[in-house]
């Protein structure tokens, strides 16, 4: 045989656009395509194709990773229907890192989009969210159409799972400071912060009483997670460095998020190439803490039977279910399992808006299995599956109320 003949056959150079991230070969190659991440695959478990399959999703991005495909219409539907909860890098046993592969992934999509999408998302995933003065200005634009009652005029998708922002909470100021002892910044964040000023207040109260001095940054802003997972990643570098900057003094950072939460415990790793930056940004992802994590001084009362709404943030992020049953019982009350819990309710960041469809059926799924708990209350700590859930319970007219567990502390 000769020389030629041994040599391995050339390998196609990878179809990914060049000075964008895209997902690693490590670890594409790093699936061995077993298949037993696709029961917990919410996408899949819908649809019963391949293609909406973790397995299928990392078989496309090996094809472009060996030169074997491009990046189609076809490539980027997969990526988009994709929920990024993670339930399958819980579930994977070859450790594949799933989530920072698709968040990849979709960067490398964005700029195959048709132009006027590209500009819409860029503007309100770049320019809005990276700015707290113009996240206030959309929200209270939002606020005055639904007091009109404007909003019927756009479709009714997106009209059922926008969030529903008080005009007159929007005006009332949120204390910059409370308490006394070591310093614990909140998260001012996006939606957080417009639509959820009560869970906010609530949280520094709670925070102040549990022995911090808890103080709202006066910058506020975003943490950059929803530019992240929707393919923006130097704007969520962006809106890190600045957040970084903000609790510089901070002994604790505490977010009442948990997609937040999740997100900022990863800073050091989306900043790891920056000199200046990465060494800090590390050590503020050490202090950031959920607030399902904190050490809460609460008092017990009747609260009786409240359902646990695992958000996938928490659960396959951070293993923080435990602790929401935790301050459940701490407050009074008895957790209560949903059926299927560990199964995404279908917000998703953006996917209820973008994947109307598929976010509906989830929807629905999730508010008939917390309806079957016969609950009176369901305690939810992410503002999207808050959203979610909420619209969900009115489509079934449930009564069951939606709660943040910082609203039951006393
Ligand atoms: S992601 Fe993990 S569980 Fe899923 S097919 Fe690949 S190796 Fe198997
Ligand atoms: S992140 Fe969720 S929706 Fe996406 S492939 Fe994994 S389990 Fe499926």
């Amino acid at each position: 045989m000769s020389d030629d003949e041994l040599r391995p056959p050339p390998i196609r150079a990878a179809n990914w656009r060049r000075g964008i991230e895209a997902p690693a070969e490590q670890d594409i190659v790093s699936c061995v395509s077993c298949g037993l991440c696709l029961p917990h695959c919410p996408t899949y478990r819908l649809t019963g194709r391949e293609s909406a399959s973790p397995r299928g999703r990392i078989a496309a991005m090996r094809a472009v990773q060996e030169g074997q495909a491009t990046i189609d219409d076809t490539f980027r539907t997969m990526m988009d229907e994709c929920l990024a909860c993670r339930a399958c890098e819980t579930a994977c046993p070859s450790g594949v890192p799933f989530g920072r592969m698709i968040e990849a992934a979709r960067a490398q999509i964005e700029p195959t989009r048709p132009i006027a999408t590209r500009g819409l998302r860029a503007i309100g995933l770049k320019h809005v969210l990276s700015r707290p003065w113009a996240v206030y200005a959309a929200g209270a634009g939002l606020g005055i159409a639904q007091a009109l009652r404007l909003d019927r005029l756009g479709p009714a998708s997106t009209r059922t799972v926008a969030p529903r922002v008080s005009l007159t909470q929007l005006a009332r100021p949120l204390p910059r400071e409370m308490g006394s002892g070591p310093t614990a910044a909140l998260l001012c964040g996006c939606v957080m912060d417009v639509a959820f000023r009560d869970v906010q207040r609530d949280t520094l109260r709670a925070v102040a009483g549990s022995g911090y001095r808890a103080v709202r940054p006066r910058s506020g802003g975003c943490c950059g997670a929803l530019a992240m997972h929707y393919g923006y990643p130097e704007a969520a570098r962006q809106m890190a460095r600045n957040r970084i900057a903000e609790f510089a003094d901070a002994e604790v950072i505490i977010v009442n998020a948990a997609g937040c939460s999740n997100h900022m415990k990863t800073w050091g790793h989306l900043l790891k190439d920056d000199p200046k930056w990465g060494p800090r940004a590390a050590e503020i992802s050490r202090r950031v803490r959920d607030l399902l994590e904190i050490d809460l001084a609460t008092r017990s009362r009747e609260l009786g039977p409240i359902a646990c709404h695992d958000a996938c943030h928490h659960v396959n992020g951070q293993a923080l279910g435990p602790d929401l049953r935790r301050v459940i019982r701490s407050v009074g009350g008895q957790p209560v399992e949903i059926p299927d819990g560990e199964r995404c309710c279908g917000a998703a960041g953006l996917y209820s808006v973008l994947q109307p469809e598929l976010s509906a059926q989830l929807r629905r799924q999730k508010a008939v299995a917390i309806a079957t708990t016969k609950a009176s209350t369901v305690a939810v700590a992410n503002p999207g599956c808050a959203i979610q859930i909420a619209a969900g319970l009115r489509e079934i007219a449930s009564p069951i109320r939606v709660v943040h567990p910082a609203q039951l502390i006393r």
